[in-house]
């Protein structure tokens, strides 16, 4: 195997998520498993995990047909967005099409009418971010149709999305907008959101109608400080990978990062003083140093932003990254220190939270594990049952 691979540890994975589960009872939890499950490898956490979840959660239509094709019998929500030619595949892989406008609702009842076919619906409520839903104001339309739906359409949830939900409140720390401070008065709070959406769970009340079983709004900054967003359903999904959403949240549920990224030094050099180190050497030894080169780049996911910035830790040390990151490669200046070939690498994980690398790339924690690429291995460790 290649030595540069990401480790996962499975039962750190299903701890957190009992974890998150004892907070939030008797409320259900939806695992989020997009993005090749935030990095972690799909194929080796989704039939681990999918016993233990009450839902799953994809962004796209193909990421649900992997895992019905993996044979994840599972309840699976595809939470983005939908394109009226793609419905055809809800029915044939008994995916839960997240109902985001009148019209794909009203395509999705025909084709259910017209075929036969039974389909499961989660109504999409946009209640402040501005991208796939129907806003609160005009959801009346939605429910009318939800409600009208032939006996083939089940409306089993409703949900929304937070905007701000890892934003503590209140919303005024100009540093976290960058430079206009002006637009922390139009920042739409969690709360306000809250109130949008029970307005429209209101209107089943209004029309003496059971509101539908499934009414979930919570993402990990919400499942983290906001419980009056339970409902019935959380959808942590950051937070079930051991990461918080935000560095100043309170970490009221306790969870760990699972992810270990290691590699091997593939090449160690004593380099002379007053060398450049890589593509247009950005860096220069001052002394002669130890020049160790690590089999991995930014086609692996490590980023070029990391350059001159990141550490790694050999033997138990930790050494600065030096010189551009190339797209294969990457090198580390160990100083005066022994390392030989074969050395392990760590990478993230041992003392470097994923938070320090989303710190170098000035980035977040959620790009840096989804961006991962496919090249590096996932080793799952730790899948006791
Ligand atoms: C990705 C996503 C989540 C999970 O968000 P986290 O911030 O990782 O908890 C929840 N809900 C929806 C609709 C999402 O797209």
């Amino acid at each position: 195997m290649r030595p540069t691979y990401l480790e996962v540890n499975l039962s750190q994975l299903k701890q957190n998520l009992e974890n998150i589960r004892a907070h939030v009872a008797p409320a259900k939890v939806l695992v989020v498993l997009k993005a090749n499950a935030y990095g972690h490898g799909v194929d080796g956490v989704a039939p681990f995990i999918a016993p233990f979840a009450d839902y799953i959660g994809v962004a796209i239509v193909e990421e649900g047909i992997h895992l019905r094709k993996m044979g994840i019998a599972t309840p699976i929500l595809v939470m983005g967005g939908t394109l009226r030619e793609q419905l055809p595949d809800f029915f044939e892989y008994d995916l839960t099409l997240a109902a985001s406008s009148l019209d794909l609702l009203t395509a999705a009842d025909q084709l259910a009418e017209s075929t036969r076919k039974r389909i499961k619906t989660h109504l999409k409520i946009d209640t402040g971010m501005e991208r796939i839903g129907v806003r609160e104001y005009e959801a009346e339309a939605l429910i009318e149709k939800s409600l009208a739906c032939s006996q083939f359409v089940e409306v089993e949830g409703i949900f929304t999305h937070f905007a701000n939900s890892e934003i503590l409140e209140p919303l005024e720390s100009p540093s976290l907008l960058g430079a206009d401070s002006k637009l922390s008065d139009s920042k739409v709070k969690a709360s306000l959101q809250l109130e949008r959406f029970q307005e429209v769970l209101y209107i089943y009340e209004k029309r003496s109608e059971p509101q539908p079983a499934i009414r979930h709004t919570a993402n990990s900054g919400a499942t983290l400080s906001l419980p009056e967003s339970y409902y019935d359903m959380v959808r942590p999904g950051v937070l079930f990978y051991g990461v918080y959403p935000a560095r100043d949240i309170e970490k009221t549920i306790e969870v760990k990062p699972v992810l270990t990224w290691k590699s091997k030094v593939v090449y160690s050099k004593v380099t002379l003083p007053g060398r450049g180190v890589s593509y247009g050497s950005l860096w220069h030894t001052e002394a002669e140093s130890r020049i160790a080169t690590v089999p991995c780049g930014y086609a692996d996911g490590y980023f070029r932003r990391n350059t001159n910035q990141g550490r790694v830790i050999i033997n138990g040390k930790s050494y600065p990254q030096v010189g551009r990151v190339c797209m294969d490669q990457f090198m580390v200046n160990a100083g005066e220190d022994d390392i030989k070939v074969g050395d392990e690498v760590t990478l993230m994980g041992n003392g470097i939270a994923p938070e320090e690398l989303a710190n170098w790339a000035g980035t977040n924690e959620y790009e840096v594990m989804t961006n991962i690429s496919a090249r590096v291995p996932r080793v799952f460790v730790g899948a006791v049952q």
